[in-house]
């Protein structure tokens, strides 16, 4: 189960089963191993920033995105502020994620920006009813949603993991990804599809390799 880090604290998050059956033939993809980066995920090609395929062309597929984020259920409807609000910040995160891939500094108004979400709202934990761990609350608002994302890519980026942001190595998948592996050595976002793909083109290139040499 994936445990979110917010303002210091270890969250355990709500089931991430998805609530509704999915109204589109593309699924959000959560493959990356943090929120913060699952979020910059919602938008398909980020190794072609800015020419990606947005997925949040609405409010509604906004609220999907939390939805099935795992994240509290939100407590009011979103509106298409909302919705650049979140691609703001979905940028800011991806482009300080990618500080090295990028050969570039980091911006303060990047910087500036995933402040100002994180200091929104404060988290306020709630103790579970065993009393030995602590939980989100069951709806938040918009904001504080936000607050999450943006306190999440703080503890990656300043987190023992930050050298970790990696690229999947599958051609066809944009995902950034956290190596939390010991070894560091995980060059696919998910073994599938993106590893067995991988293994499976280089099956195949072994096998027309030898076919060659035998004729
Ligand atoms: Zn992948």
């Amino acid at each position: 189960m994936r445990v979110y880090r917010a303002a210091g604290a270890v969250l355990e998050p709500r089931s991430t089963a998805p609530r509704t059956a999915p109204t589109h033939q593309w699924t959000f993809k959560f493959r990356s191993n943090a929120l913060c980066l699952n979020f910059v995920a919602s938008m398909a090609g980020p190794r072609s920033r800015p020419h990606g395929v947005e997925r949040w062309t609405s409010p509604a597929l906004l609220e999907e995105w939390f939805h099935r984020s795992g994240l509290p259920i939100l407590s009011t409807s979103l509106n298409s502020g909302d919705v650049a609000d979140a691609r703001e910040l979905r940028e800011a995160i991806f482009r300080l994620a990618t500080l090295e891939q990028r050969g570039a500094p980091a911006s303060a108004c990047d910087i500036d920006l995933v402040n100002h979400w994180s200091r929104r709202q404060p988290y306020v934990p709630i103790l579970d009813a065993g009393a030995r761990h602590q939980r989100l609350p069951e709806v938040l608002e918009f904001a504080e949603l936000m607050a999450l994302v943006a306190a999440d890519a703080i503890d990656l980026f300043t987190g023992e993991f930050n050298h970790r942001i990696k690229e999947c190595a599958s051609e066809k998948c944009p995902i950034l990804f956290v190596d939390r592996s010991r070894a560091g050595n995980r060059r696919w976002c998910s073994e599938r599809p993106c590893g067995f793909q991988a293994s499976s083109r280089a099956y195949r290139l072994r096998r027309s390799e030898s076919d060659d040499e035998a004729t």
